[in-house]
Protein backbone atom coordinates (compact mmCIF):
# COMPACT_ATOMS: atom_id res chain seq x y z
CA UNK A 1 0.00 0.00 0.00
CA UNK A 2 1.67 3.30 -1.10
CA UNK A 3 1.73 5.34 2.09
CA UNK A 4 3.30 9.04 1.25
CA UNK A 5 0.85 11.89 1.91
CA UNK A 6 -1.30 12.19 -0.81
CA UNK A 7 -2.17 8.19 -1.46
CA UNK A 8 -3.34 7.84 2.08
CA UNK A 9 -5.55 10.89 1.78
CA UNK A 10 -7.74 9.12 -0.80
CA UNK A 11 -7.39 5.83 0.92
CA UNK A 12 -10.74 4.38 2.66
CA UNK A 13 -9.90 4.26 6.34
CA UNK A 14 -11.74 1.87 8.94
CA UNK A 15 -11.95 1.02 12.92
CA UNK A 16 -14.12 0.63 15.36
CA UNK A 17 -14.91 3.53 17.22
CA UNK A 18 -16.96 2.78 20.11
CA UNK A 19 -15.55 2.89 23.54
CA UNK A 20 -13.52 0.05 24.31
CA UNK A 21 -15.32 -2.77 26.53
CA UNK A 22 -18.74 -1.27 25.90
CA UNK A 23 -21.45 -3.07 26.17
CA UNK A 24 -24.55 -3.10 24.12
CA UNK A 25 -23.56 -1.05 20.98
CA UNK A 26 -20.50 -1.23 19.07
CA UNK A 27 -19.80 0.81 16.49
CA UNK A 28 -17.01 0.63 12.93
CA UNK A 29 -16.82 3.43 11.20
CA UNK A 30 -15.60 3.97 7.77
CA UNK A 31 -14.55 7.04 5.69
CA UNK A 32 -13.22 7.01 2.27
CA UNK A 33 -14.21 7.23 -1.25
CA UNK A 34 -14.54 3.18 -1.49
CA UNK A 35 -17.50 3.64 1.49
CA UNK A 36 -20.24 3.50 -1.04
CA UNK A 37 -19.10 -0.08 -2.62
CA UNK A 38 -18.58 -1.26 0.90
CA UNK A 39 -21.76 -0.38 2.03
CA UNK A 40 -23.33 -1.72 -1.45
CA UNK A 41 -21.35 -5.41 -0.58
CA UNK A 42 -22.39 -5.25 3.21
CA UNK A 43 -25.77 -4.25 2.35
CA UNK A 44 -26.55 -6.45 -1.09
CA UNK A 45 -27.90 -2.62 -2.24
CA UNK A 46 -27.26 0.97 -2.51
CA UNK A 47 -27.55 2.03 0.65
CA UNK A 48 -30.04 5.18 0.84
CA UNK A 49 -28.03 8.29 2.81
CA UNK A 50 -28.40 8.80 6.45
CA UNK A 51 -30.84 6.18 6.87
CA UNK A 52 -30.75 3.44 9.23
CA UNK A 53 -31.21 -0.05 7.32
CA UNK A 54 -31.37 -3.37 9.32
CA UNK A 55 -28.37 -5.21 7.37
CA UNK A 56 -26.98 -8.46 8.01
CA UNK A 57 -23.13 -8.44 8.10
CA UNK A 58 -21.36 -11.59 6.39
CA UNK A 59 -17.84 -12.57 5.79
CA UNK A 60 -16.57 -13.03 2.59
CA UNK A 61 -18.17 -17.12 2.12
CA UNK A 62 -21.44 -14.97 3.45
CA UNK A 63 -20.99 -16.96 6.52
CA UNK A 64 -23.32 -14.23 9.52
CA UNK A 65 -20.58 -11.75 11.37
CA UNK A 66 -23.58 -10.13 12.66
CA UNK A 67 -26.71 -8.39 12.43
CA UNK A 68 -27.26 -4.13 13.26
CA UNK A 69 -27.77 -1.11 11.74
CA UNK A 70 -26.24 0.43 8.35
CA UNK A 71 -25.91 4.43 7.98
CA UNK A 72 -24.47 6.11 5.15
CA UNK A 73 -23.47 9.51 5.22
CA UNK A 74 -22.51 10.55 1.41
CA UNK A 75 -19.53 13.37 1.32
CA UNK A 76 -19.42 16.50 2.12
CA UNK A 77 -22.31 16.48 4.73
CA UNK A 78 -20.47 13.80 7.35
CA UNK A 79 -18.08 13.98 10.24
CA UNK A 80 -15.05 13.81 8.01
CA UNK A 81 -16.17 15.78 4.89
CA UNK A 82 -15.74 12.12 2.76
CA UNK A 83 -18.00 9.51 2.44
CA UNK A 84 -18.58 7.39 5.66
CA UNK A 85 -20.16 4.67 6.92
CA UNK A 86 -21.13 3.93 10.15
CA UNK A 87 -21.46 0.20 11.35
CA UNK A 88 -23.54 -0.63 14.48
CA UNK A 89 -23.60 -4.22 15.85
CA UNK A 90 -23.15 -5.68 19.07
CA UNK A 91 -20.58 -4.41 21.60
CA UNK A 92 -18.52 -7.72 21.81
CA UNK A 93 -14.43 -7.24 20.58
CA UNK A 94 -15.03 -10.51 18.56
CA UNK A 95 -18.05 -9.53 16.23
CA UNK A 96 -16.27 -5.98 15.65
CA UNK A 97 -13.12 -6.92 15.29
CA UNK A 98 -15.04 -9.45 12.62
CA UNK A 99 -17.02 -6.39 11.26
CA UNK A 100 -13.56 -4.18 11.30
CA UNK A 101 -12.04 -7.37 9.33
CA UNK A 102 -14.82 -7.99 6.82
CA UNK A 103 -14.94 -3.99 5.62
CA UNK A 104 -10.78 -3.91 5.35
CA UNK A 105 -11.35 -6.99 2.84
CA UNK A 106 -13.50 -4.92 0.89
CA UNK A 107 -10.98 -1.75 0.90
CA UNK A 108 -10.13 -0.27 3.75
CA UNK A 109 -7.53 -0.09 5.70
CA UNK A 110 -7.00 0.36 9.80
CA UNK A 111 -7.26 3.79 10.73
CA UNK A 112 -4.11 5.59 12.21
CA UNK A 113 -5.18 6.89 15.78
CA UNK A 114 -7.32 10.78 15.15
CA UNK A 115 -7.08 9.96 11.62
CA UNK A 116 -10.89 10.75 11.14
CA UNK A 117 -10.59 14.27 12.59
CA UNK A 118 -7.45 14.88 10.90
CA UNK A 119 -9.57 14.24 8.16
CA UNK A 120 -12.48 16.60 9.00
CA UNK A 121 -9.73 19.17 9.74
CA UNK A 122 -8.16 18.58 6.04
CA UNK A 123 -11.62 18.97 4.93
CA UNK A 124 -12.24 22.41 6.88
CA UNK A 125 -15.02 20.60 9.01
CA UNK A 126 -13.15 21.13 11.98
CA UNK A 127 -10.13 23.56 12.52
CA UNK A 128 -7.50 22.88 14.49
CA UNK A 129 -8.37 24.43 17.67
CA UNK A 130 -12.17 22.25 17.51
CA UNK A 131 -10.14 19.55 16.91
CA UNK A 132 -8.17 19.13 19.41
CA UNK A 133 -11.28 19.60 21.61
CA UNK A 134 -12.68 16.90 20.36
CA UNK A 135 -9.69 14.73 22.33
CA UNK A 136 -10.11 16.79 25.30
CA UNK A 137 -13.87 16.57 25.39
CA UNK A 138 -13.23 12.34 24.99
CA UNK A 139 -10.49 13.19 27.77
CA UNK A 140 -11.96 15.39 30.16
CA UNK A 141 -11.81 14.93 33.90
CA UNK A 142 -14.22 17.32 34.92
CA UNK A 143 -17.76 18.20 34.39
CA UNK A 144 -16.63 22.05 34.29
CA UNK A 145 -14.03 20.73 31.67
CA UNK A 146 -16.40 18.55 29.41
CA UNK A 147 -18.29 21.91 29.01
CA UNK A 148 -15.48 23.91 28.06
CA UNK A 149 -14.54 21.39 25.81
CA UNK A 150 -18.23 21.29 24.27
CA UNK A 151 -17.45 25.38 23.80
CA UNK A 152 -13.99 24.67 22.04
CA UNK A 153 -15.77 22.09 19.51
CA UNK A 154 -18.55 24.17 18.41
CA UNK A 155 -16.13 26.97 18.31
CA UNK A 156 -16.42 29.57 20.83
CA UNK A 157 -12.81 29.93 21.41
CA UNK A 158 -12.43 29.60 17.15
CA UNK A 159 -14.40 32.62 16.94
CA UNK A 160 -12.55 35.53 19.40
CA UNK A 161 -9.35 33.91 18.02
CA UNK A 162 -11.07 34.87 14.09
CA UNK A 163 -11.95 37.98 15.27
CA UNK A 164 -8.48 38.94 16.49
CA UNK A 165 -6.95 38.12 13.48
CA UNK A 166 -9.00 40.09 11.64
CA UNK A 167 -8.39 43.16 13.86
CA UNK A 168 -4.47 42.20 13.32
CA UNK A 169 -4.92 42.15 9.56
CA UNK A 170 -7.07 45.45 9.31
CA UNK A 171 -3.60 46.92 11.19
CA UNK A 172 -1.12 45.61 9.22
CA UNK A 173 -3.55 46.70 6.10
CA UNK A 174 -3.25 50.18 7.22
CA UNK A 175 0.60 49.98 8.57
CA UNK A 176 1.72 48.37 5.32
CA UNK A 177 -0.20 51.15 3.11
CA UNK A 178 1.35 53.38 5.08
CA UNK A 179 5.13 51.79 3.71
CA UNK A 180 4.02 51.95 0.57
CA UNK A 181 4.68 55.71 0.38
CA UNK A 182 7.37 56.39 1.86
CA UNK A 183 7.17 60.19 1.57
CA UNK A 184 4.34 60.57 3.85
CA UNK A 185 4.86 57.01 6.16
CA UNK A 186 5.76 59.52 8.90
CA UNK A 187 2.33 61.56 8.56
CA UNK A 188 0.76 58.25 8.29
CA UNK A 189 2.28 56.54 11.19
CA UNK A 190 1.50 59.36 13.70
CA UNK A 191 -1.70 58.68 12.82
CA UNK A 192 -3.59 58.27 16.36
CA UNK A 193 -5.93 55.89 14.73
CA UNK A 194 -3.11 53.44 14.46
CA UNK A 195 -2.39 53.85 17.73
CA UNK A 196 -5.89 53.67 18.72
CA UNK A 197 -6.39 50.53 16.40
CA UNK A 198 -3.24 48.54 18.26
CA UNK A 199 -4.47 49.51 21.66
CA UNK A 200 -7.57 48.07 20.77
CA UNK A 201 -6.03 45.01 19.71
CA UNK A 202 -4.03 44.30 22.50
CA UNK A 203 -6.67 44.48 25.24
CA UNK A 204 -8.69 41.84 22.96
CA UNK A 205 -5.73 39.78 23.39
CA UNK A 206 -5.40 39.93 26.87
CA UNK A 207 -8.86 39.41 27.39
CA UNK A 208 -8.56 36.11 25.42
CA UNK A 209 -5.69 35.10 26.93
CA UNK A 210 -6.89 35.49 30.11
CA UNK A 211 -10.05 33.44 29.24
CA UNK A 212 -7.58 31.33 27.46
CA UNK A 213 -5.20 30.45 30.81
CA UNK A 214 -8.64 29.71 32.66
CA UNK A 215 -9.77 27.37 29.82
CA UNK A 216 -6.20 25.64 30.27
CA UNK A 217 -6.93 25.04 33.62
CA UNK A 218 -10.67 23.53 33.55
CA UNK A 219 -8.69 21.43 30.64
CA UNK A 220 -5.96 20.36 32.72
CA UNK A 221 -7.20 20.94 36.35
CA UNK A 222 -5.46 23.49 38.37
CA UNK A 223 -1.61 23.25 39.52
CA UNK A 224 -1.05 23.55 42.76
CA UNK A 225 2.69 23.60 44.42
CA UNK A 226 2.84 23.31 48.01
CA UNK A 227 6.15 24.63 49.29
CA UNK A 228 7.11 25.53 52.38
CA UNK A 229 10.30 24.70 54.99
CA UNK A 230 10.29 20.86 56.43
CA UNK A 231 7.73 20.70 58.71
CA UNK A 232 5.39 23.79 58.12
CA UNK A 233 2.65 20.92 57.55
CA UNK A 234 2.88 20.82 53.69
CA UNK A 235 2.04 16.87 53.83
CA UNK A 236 -0.37 17.21 56.34
CA UNK A 237 -2.19 19.51 54.47
CA UNK A 238 -2.52 17.79 50.87
CA UNK A 239 -3.86 14.89 53.33
CA UNK A 240 -6.43 16.91 54.47
CA UNK A 241 -7.16 18.82 51.60
CA UNK A 242 -7.40 14.92 49.26
CA UNK A 243 -8.24 12.82 52.51
CA UNK A 244 -11.41 14.86 53.28
CA UNK A 245 -12.41 14.83 49.87
CA UNK A 246 -14.44 12.01 48.54
CA UNK A 247 -13.76 12.59 45.26
CA UNK A 248 -10.19 11.46 44.53
CA UNK A 249 -9.17 10.76 41.03
CA UNK A 250 -5.97 8.79 42.38
CA UNK A 251 -3.09 9.19 44.41
CA UNK A 252 0.03 8.47 43.40
CA UNK A 253 3.23 8.81 45.14
CA UNK A 254 5.97 10.84 42.94
CA UNK A 255 8.32 9.37 40.63
CA UNK A 256 10.74 10.63 42.65
CA UNK A 257 11.04 10.86 46.57
CA UNK A 258 10.33 14.49 47.01
CA UNK A 259 7.68 15.65 45.68
CA UNK A 260 4.25 13.55 46.14
CA UNK A 261 1.21 14.37 43.91
CA UNK A 262 -2.32 14.35 44.32
CA UNK A 263 -5.08 14.67 41.55
CA UNK A 264 -8.73 15.13 43.09
CA UNK A 265 -11.97 16.78 42.30
CA UNK A 266 -13.64 19.78 43.90
CA UNK A 267 -16.85 19.71 42.75
CA UNK A 268 -15.99 18.93 39.46
CA UNK A 269 -13.75 20.70 39.36
CA UNK A 270 -9.52 19.05 38.35
CA UNK A 271 -6.93 19.86 40.98
CA UNK A 272 -3.49 18.59 40.94
CA UNK A 273 -1.62 19.36 44.15
CA UNK A 274 2.06 18.57 44.27
CA UNK A 275 3.81 18.91 47.51
CA UNK A 276 7.56 19.67 47.00
CA UNK A 277 10.13 19.33 49.21
CA UNK A 278 11.61 22.45 50.97
CA UNK A 279 13.02 25.25 49.29
CA UNK A 280 16.22 25.87 51.26
CA UNK A 281 19.79 26.02 50.57
CA UNK A 282 21.51 22.79 51.27
CA UNK A 283 24.89 21.07 50.90
CA UNK A 284 23.57 17.78 50.38
CA UNK A 285 23.35 16.16 46.91
CA UNK A 286 20.70 14.35 47.92
CA UNK A 287 18.61 17.39 49.45
CA UNK A 288 19.69 19.49 46.67
CA UNK A 289 18.54 17.13 44.18
CA UNK A 290 15.41 17.80 46.04
CA UNK A 291 15.09 21.46 45.93
CA UNK A 292 15.83 21.31 41.83
CA UNK A 293 12.86 19.32 41.52
CA UNK A 294 10.68 21.27 44.02
CA UNK A 295 11.52 24.39 41.90
CA UNK A 296 10.96 22.60 38.53
CA UNK A 297 7.31 22.17 39.66
CA UNK A 298 6.95 25.29 40.20
CA UNK A 299 7.70 26.35 36.90
CA UNK A 300 4.91 24.34 36.46
CA UNK A 301 2.42 25.43 38.87
CA UNK A 302 -0.28 27.67 38.19
CA UNK A 303 -0.78 28.33 42.34
CA UNK A 304 2.46 28.18 44.67
CA UNK A 305 1.02 27.71 47.64
CA UNK A 306 3.29 28.59 50.91
CA UNK A 307 2.34 26.63 53.99
CA UNK A 308 3.73 28.44 57.36
CA UNK A 309 2.64 28.85 60.66
CA UNK A 310 2.65 32.62 62.24
CA UNK A 311 6.04 32.67 64.12
CA UNK A 312 7.93 32.16 61.25
CA UNK A 313 5.59 33.51 58.29
CA UNK A 314 7.83 36.74 58.13
CA UNK A 315 11.02 34.80 57.26
CA UNK A 316 9.15 32.43 55.24
CA UNK A 317 7.83 34.86 53.06
CA UNK A 318 10.92 34.76 51.15
CA UNK A 319 10.00 31.57 49.56
CA UNK A 320 7.88 33.96 47.44
CA UNK A 321 10.10 36.54 46.25
CA UNK A 322 12.13 33.69 43.89
CA UNK A 323 8.93 32.65 42.03
CA UNK A 324 7.73 33.71 38.75
CA UNK A 325 5.01 36.50 38.56
CA UNK A 326 3.00 34.20 36.65
CA UNK A 327 2.52 32.02 39.35
CA UNK A 328 -0.86 32.71 41.81
CA UNK A 329 0.80 33.44 45.04
CA UNK A 330 -1.22 31.63 48.14
CA UNK A 331 0.17 31.95 51.54
CA UNK A 332 -1.56 29.35 54.19
CA UNK A 333 -0.69 30.79 58.12
CA UNK A 334 -1.39 26.87 59.18
CA UNK A 335 -1.53 25.72 62.91
CA UNK A 336 -4.11 28.12 64.40
CA UNK A 337 -5.46 25.42 66.82
CA UNK A 338 -2.01 26.62 68.44
CA UNK A 339 -2.36 29.67 68.23
CA UNK A 340 -4.25 32.26 70.71
CA UNK A 341 -5.63 34.75 68.41
CA UNK A 342 -8.76 32.68 67.82
CA UNK A 343 -9.94 35.56 65.02
CA UNK A 344 -7.97 33.77 62.20
CA UNK A 345 -9.87 30.73 63.08
CA UNK A 346 -12.97 31.84 61.09
CA UNK A 347 -13.15 31.22 56.90
CA UNK A 348 -10.79 34.42 56.46
CA UNK A 349 -8.66 35.46 54.11
CA UNK A 350 -7.26 38.65 52.88
CA UNK A 351 -5.17 39.94 49.96
CA UNK A 352 -1.75 41.82 50.27
CA UNK A 353 0.51 43.12 47.91
CA UNK A 354 -1.54 40.55 44.88
CA UNK A 355 -0.55 37.72 47.27
CA UNK A 356 -4.02 36.19 48.98
CA UNK A 357 -3.81 35.47 52.67
CA UNK A 358 -5.36 32.69 54.51
CA UNK A 359 -5.34 30.90 57.82
CA UNK A 360 -6.14 27.34 58.67
CA UNK A 361 -5.37 23.94 60.71
CA UNK A 362 -4.41 21.31 58.52
CA UNK A 363 -4.79 19.43 62.00
CA UNK A 364 -8.33 20.21 63.44
CA UNK A 365 -9.26 21.57 59.28
CA UNK A 366 -10.35 24.82 60.55
CA UNK A 367 -10.26 27.29 57.37
CA UNK A 368 -9.54 24.47 54.75
CA UNK A 369 -12.99 25.37 53.61
CA UNK A 370 -11.91 28.78 52.46
CA UNK A 371 -8.82 27.68 51.23
CA UNK A 372 -11.02 24.74 48.90
CA UNK A 373 -13.32 27.77 47.79
CA UNK A 374 -10.19 30.06 47.21
CA UNK A 375 -8.87 26.99 44.82
CA UNK A 376 -12.07 26.48 43.14
CA UNK A 377 -11.99 29.71 41.90
CA UNK A 378 -8.57 29.81 40.76
CA UNK A 379 -9.39 26.40 39.05
CA UNK A 380 -12.01 28.61 36.89
CA UNK A 381 -15.12 27.60 38.73
CA UNK A 382 -18.45 29.70 38.28
CA UNK A 383 -16.48 30.82 35.33
CA UNK A 384 -20.39 30.91 33.86
CA UNK A 385 -21.06 29.79 30.42
CA UNK A 386 -19.01 30.77 27.84
CA UNK A 387 -16.06 29.34 29.48
CA UNK A 388 -13.88 27.56 26.46
CA UNK A 389 -11.14 24.89 26.79
CA UNK A 390 -7.70 26.05 25.63
CA UNK A 391 -4.05 24.10 25.80
CA UNK A 392 -0.88 25.29 26.94
CA UNK A 393 0.13 25.59 23.04
CA UNK A 394 -2.96 27.89 22.89
CA UNK A 395 -1.93 29.72 25.96
CA UNK A 396 1.69 30.10 24.41
CA UNK A 397 0.90 31.21 20.93
CA UNK A 398 -1.35 34.12 22.56
CA UNK A 399 1.50 34.93 24.73
CA UNK A 400 3.74 35.37 21.71
CA UNK A 401 1.42 37.37 20.27
CA UNK A 402 1.40 39.56 23.16
CA UNK A 403 4.98 39.97 22.73
CA UNK A 404 4.97 41.09 19.17
CA UNK A 405 2.24 43.31 19.53
CA UNK A 406 4.03 45.07 22.13
CA UNK A 407 6.85 45.43 20.37
CA UNK A 408 4.99 46.87 17.02
CA UNK A 409 3.97 49.28 19.75
CA UNK A 410 7.24 50.19 20.76
CA UNK A 411 8.78 50.85 17.46
CA UNK A 412 5.10 52.67 16.14
CA UNK A 413 5.88 54.89 19.20
CA UNK A 414 9.26 55.75 18.04
CA UNK A 415 7.19 56.99 14.66
CA UNK A 416 10.44 55.42 12.39
CA UNK A 417 9.62 52.00 11.89
CA UNK A 418 7.14 51.52 9.99
CA UNK A 419 8.42 48.41 8.23
CA UNK A 420 9.66 46.75 11.70
CA UNK A 421 6.69 47.03 13.13
CA UNK A 422 4.40 45.36 9.98
CA UNK A 423 7.55 42.36 10.46
CA UNK A 424 6.27 42.22 14.17
CA UNK A 425 2.08 41.70 13.46
CA UNK A 426 2.85 39.69 10.65
CA UNK A 427 4.64 37.23 13.58
CA UNK A 428 1.94 38.38 15.77
CA UNK A 429 -0.76 37.28 12.95
CA UNK A 430 1.32 33.65 12.23
CA UNK A 431 1.42 32.76 16.27
CA UNK A 432 -1.99 32.97 16.15
CA UNK A 433 -2.58 31.53 13.00
CA UNK A 434 -1.15 28.57 14.33
CA UNK A 435 -4.01 27.93 16.92
CA UNK A 436 -6.92 26.99 14.78
CA UNK A 437 -4.37 25.70 12.03
CA UNK A 438 -4.20 28.08 9.50
CA UNK A 439 -0.29 28.41 9.85
CA UNK A 440 0.78 24.82 11.14
CA UNK A 441 3.66 22.50 10.22
CA UNK A 442 3.09 18.80 9.69
CA UNK A 443 4.94 18.05 13.00
CA UNK A 444 2.66 19.80 14.81
CA UNK A 445 -0.43 18.01 13.16
CA UNK A 446 1.46 14.83 13.57
CA UNK A 447 1.91 15.73 17.29
CA UNK A 448 -1.98 16.62 17.64
CA UNK A 449 -3.77 13.52 16.34
CA UNK A 450 -0.88 10.91 17.07
CA UNK A 451 -2.75 11.78 20.72
CA UNK A 452 -5.93 10.95 20.39
CA UNK A 453 -7.41 7.49 20.21
CA UNK A 454 -8.02 5.06 17.81
CA UNK A 455 -11.26 5.54 15.65
CA UNK A 456 -11.85 9.08 16.62
P1 LIG B 1 5.88 19.04 56.25
O1 LIG B 1 7.28 18.69 56.60
O2 LIG B 1 5.77 20.47 55.87
O3 LIG B 1 5.24 18.13 55.28
O4 LIG B 1 5.05 18.96 57.63
P2 LIG B 1 4.13 17.79 58.20
O5 LIG B 1 2.82 17.78 57.51
O6 LIG B 1 4.90 16.54 58.23
O7 LIG B 1 3.87 18.32 59.66
C1 LIG B 1 4.91 18.58 60.57
C2 LIG B 1 4.36 18.50 61.99
O8 LIG B 1 3.40 19.53 62.20
C3 LIG B 1 3.63 17.20 62.26
O9 LIG B 1 3.94 16.79 63.55
C4 LIG B 1 2.17 17.56 62.13
O10 LIG B 1 1.35 16.76 62.92
C5 LIG B 1 2.18 18.98 62.65
N1 LIG B 1 1.07 19.78 62.11
C6 LIG B 1 0.76 19.96 60.79
N2 LIG B 1 -0.30 20.75 60.68
C7 LIG B 1 -0.67 21.10 61.96
C8 LIG B 1 -1.71 21.94 62.49
O11 LIG B 1 -2.55 22.54 61.79
N3 LIG B 1 -1.76 22.05 63.86
C9 LIG B 1 -0.88 21.42 64.65
N4 LIG B 1 -1.04 21.59 65.96
N5 LIG B 1 0.08 20.64 64.18
C10 LIG B 1 0.21 20.49 62.85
Amino acid sequence: MPDNATATAIETIAAIASAPGAAGVGVVRVSGPAVPSIAQALLGRAPQPRHAHFAAFRDAASELIDRGLLLHFPAPASYTGEHVLELQGHGSAVLLDALLRRVCELGARLARPGEFTERAFLNGKLDLAQAEAVADLIAARSQAGARAALQSMEGVFSRKVEALLQGLIALRVHIEAAIDFPEEEIDFLADPAIGRQLAGVRVELSELLREAQRGLRLNDGLRVAIIGRPNAGKSSLLNALAGSDRAIVNATAGTTRDVLRESLSLDGIALELADTAGLRETDDEVEREGVRRAHGELARADVALLVTDAPHAQNDLALLSALPSSVEKLVLINKIDLEHEVEHASAHHESRDGVTWLWASAKTGAGLGALREHLKELAGAGSGEGAFSARRRHVHALQQVSVYLDQAAHMLASRRAGELAAEELRHAQYALGEITGSYSSDDLLGAIFGSFCIGK
